[in-house]
């Protein structure tokens, strides 16, 4: 780890803090003073609910650490993101949180964050071709991706929902389509990498069919995770392939935001629930997402539980300024392109209609009012 000048200073006192808060005289300028001092957090856009949940656990539980919290949303605006990090560096920032929209583009400015001693956290999505990124905060995406892909098996009646063959299921073949996120976004490829580990023999034993033919990750990547770029490329997808009659019978989407727009685009075709509706996976439990899994026109969603993640980043941080090492339980996977990071990744649960109630409702996510109201 390196050498962390105002980190150190700071550090010894940041144990305990909320209930010492003066007297950090030197620590590092910019914090307000008197506390433990300002940690900058950058998330990608609030055009999304998940990161909305993201921001406002980190930033609470950073405030119960006894942190001031700069906490900035980019719109999904590079640029943005860029100026937004760049004066968190100059307003001091102990440490760095972020969340990147495209994990390639920071390495001037994390070079800057570096020559100032600022640690940074990549958090949920790693940030690519620095070795100024300290730690990595997210949850096996890998999995993620299978599990995307079991949850549109388990509705097609091929698998459970952890996988295993379901014991003489249909021999299909089912038609299906495949959708990918943004490929500036390193998870992008992981999920589809997990779902395609789980699809494509089963494509190639002819159980499924890919109608458009369009497999390679390039042809269904969805640039900026943008639902009304999903529901075009479905509407291009059902006019050029299934004009005929045929049906589609499953959709890998890898976001609940693209599912909402593959569901607008199949009911704009004239798809009704019920009715040869096809089986559409998702991610985030977004709350409109989870009303739509009630209602059957989502068969799943992926539940990662924004709150843990917040917490797996806090703890990082804070150890990381009180000079301890943070805990990780991965140091293999999540290479950069200029080292391997070490990460701590957790896990992701498969949320179908059937236990809603005790993955998002028992756990505190949503409230069912907030679902069924
Ligand atoms: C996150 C997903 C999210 C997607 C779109 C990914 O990096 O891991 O949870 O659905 O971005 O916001």
């Amino acid at each position: 780890m390196k050498t962390l000048l105002a980190g150190v200073a700071a550090g010894a006192m940041i144990v305990g803090l909320s209930a010492c808060s003066g007297g950090s005289g030197g620590s590092g300028g910019g914090d307000g003073g008197g506390d433990g001092g300002l940690i900058g957090v950058a998330m990608p856009t609030k055009s999304s609910e998940r990161w909305i949940q993201d921001g406002d656990a980190v930033k609470s539980q950073l405030e119960d650490a006894g942190f001031t919290v700069d906490l900035q949303y980019a719109e999904d605006d590079i640029p943005t993101q860029v100026s937004q990090i760049e004066n968190m560096i100059t307003k001091g920032a102990k440490a760095l949180i972020v969340a990147s929209i495209d994990g390639t583009t920071l390495t001037s400015v994390l070079q800057d964050a570096a020559d100032a001693d600022i640690p940074v956290i990549a958090y949920d999505r790693l940030i690519r071709d620095t070795e100024n990124v300290d730690y990595y905060a997210s949850f096996d995406n890998f999995k993620v991706g299978q599990q995307q892909a079991w949850s549109m098996l388990n509705g097609l009646g091929l698998t459970e929902l952890d996988g295993t063959p379901i014991e003489g299921a249909p021999a299909g073949p089912f038609t299906i389509e495949l959708f990918a996120g943004s490929p500036d976004d390193n998870n992008a490829t992981f999920f589809f990498d997990g779902a395609m580990e789980e699809i494509q023999p089963l494509i190639d034993s002819g159980v499924l069919v890919v109608g458009s033919g369009q497999t390679d990750f390039e042809q269904v990547a969805t640039l900026r995770w943008d639902g009304e770029v999903a529901q075009s490329r479905m509407e291009d997808i059902l006019t050029s392939t299934y004009s005929d009659g045929t049906k589609v019978n499953g959709v890998l989407s890898p976001y609940d935001g693209l599912s909402r727009g593959i569901i607008s685009a199949l009911t704009d075709a004239g798809y009704t629930v019920g009715a040869e509706w096809p089986t559409i996976s998702g991610q985030d439990a977004e709350l409109d997402s989870v009303k739509a899994i009630n209602s059957g026109e989502q068969y799943a969603t992926i539940f990662k539980d924004t709150r843990e993640l917040a917490k797996v980043a806090v703890d990082m941080a804070t150890a990381i300024l009180n000079d301890e090492k943070p805990e990780v339980n991965n140091t293999e996977d999540y290479d950069n392109g200029s080292k391997v990071v070490p990460s701590y990744l957790l896990e992701s649960q498969i949320v179908v209609k059937d236990n809603i109630t005790e993955v998002l409702v028992d756990s505190g996510y949503w409230t069912e009012d907030e679902i069924t109201g």
